[in-house]
């Protein structure tokens, strides 16, 4: 089989099957043959890896990750593409194409089943539609992860990275630092994918930490504390978890432990770092 990243062969098989791209899944196929080694690259595969792609397409990258990888799970959500993908992966006997949403797959159970529980790589070019869902979801399932490299909006990835006072800052950036080490490590302009997309994406790995790096007595807490406080950005952080409807705790308590930390009342959420609020979680749970 022709490597599809060329985009003459990925015509032809769009073509030959009569492909009709599907918007509503997200659907921009890479045609860039760099990009894709960058990937693989990135993630660093071996003959060693179990690896989970999301959304394999018409196979374009998963014909790299089975070059690469020992063995490989590709879980595609749109039907039309399980016979393209019989024809564009038959030379290879380490991949296993599952027709199913991502969201709905028990990938606690995959890694279980397929790498001896041990940690998993997941690659993906993903469906932006999809992007947090999908990253928060391996995060909280306690997925045994390894890294997790994947393509996204070029916004999404900044805000993955990014730190305190910043605009990009929010719950998703404390999570994925929570459970991850990020690094941005390629931007990919629109004209590397069919059809372009109207956004600027990038390929961010996330390297997995084996240890949390804070220590939290309550991680659900913590998670609900950061969530109040970006869901009111421009309100204090003791008035975003005053209001916030899952949480108990009065603006006297918020106060005296943020007192304790020695940080003033009136701090904004988006000023506190992971530390901070781990702290805070912590002083919180305790009363
Ligand atoms: N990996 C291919 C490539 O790089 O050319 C395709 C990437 S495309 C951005 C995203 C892929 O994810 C599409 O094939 C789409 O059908 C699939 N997809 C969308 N939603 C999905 C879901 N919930 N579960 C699994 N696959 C999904």
């Amino acid at each position: 089989m022709a490597t599809l990243g060329i985009p003459q062969n990925t015509i032809e098989i769009l073509q030959k099957y009569n492909f009709k791209f599907q918007k509503k899944f997200g659907q921009n196929f890479l045609i860039d043959t760099h990009v894709l080694e960058k990937i693989i690259e990135s993630a660093g595969i071996t003959k060693d890896d179990f690896v989970l792609e999301i959304g394999p397409g018409i196979g374009t990258m998963t014909q790299y990750l089975c070059e690469n990888a020992r063995e490989v799970m590709a879980v595609e959500i749109d039907n039309n593409l399980i016979p393209i993908l019989g024809e564009t992966l038959a030379a290879y006997d380490n991949v296993t194409v599952v027709n199913e949403d991502i969201l709905k797959l028990d990938i606690a159970k995959v890694a279980k089943e397929h790498n001896d529980n041990k940690p998993i790589k997941v690659v993906a070019n993903l469906p932006y539609y999809i992007t947090t869902p999908i990253i928060m979801g391996l995060f909280e399932s306690h997925v045994p992860l390894e890294s997790i490299t994947v393509m996204v909006q070029k916004e999404v990835a900044d805000r993955m990275q990014s730190g305190p006072g910043t605009k990009d800052y929010g719950a998703l950036s404390l999570a994925v630092q929570y459970y991850s080490k990020a690094e941005i490590v390629a931007n990919v302009p629109p004209n590397c994918f069919m059809p372009r997309p109207n956004v600027g994406s990038a390929v961010i790995r996330l390297t997995c930490h084996e240890k949390a790096p804070v220590d939290v007595d309550d991680e659900k807490l913590m998670f609900k504390l950061i969530r109040a406080s970006f869901n009111q950005r421009r309100k204090t952080l003791q008035n975003g978890i005053n209001n916030a409807p899952d949480l108990n705790f009065n603006k006297e308590q918020v106060v005296a432990a943020l007192d304790e930390m020695g940080v003033a009342p009136t701090i904004r959420g988006e000023a506190l770092t992971l530390e901070q609020f781990a702290k805070l979680s912590n002083l919180l749970v305790q009363q």
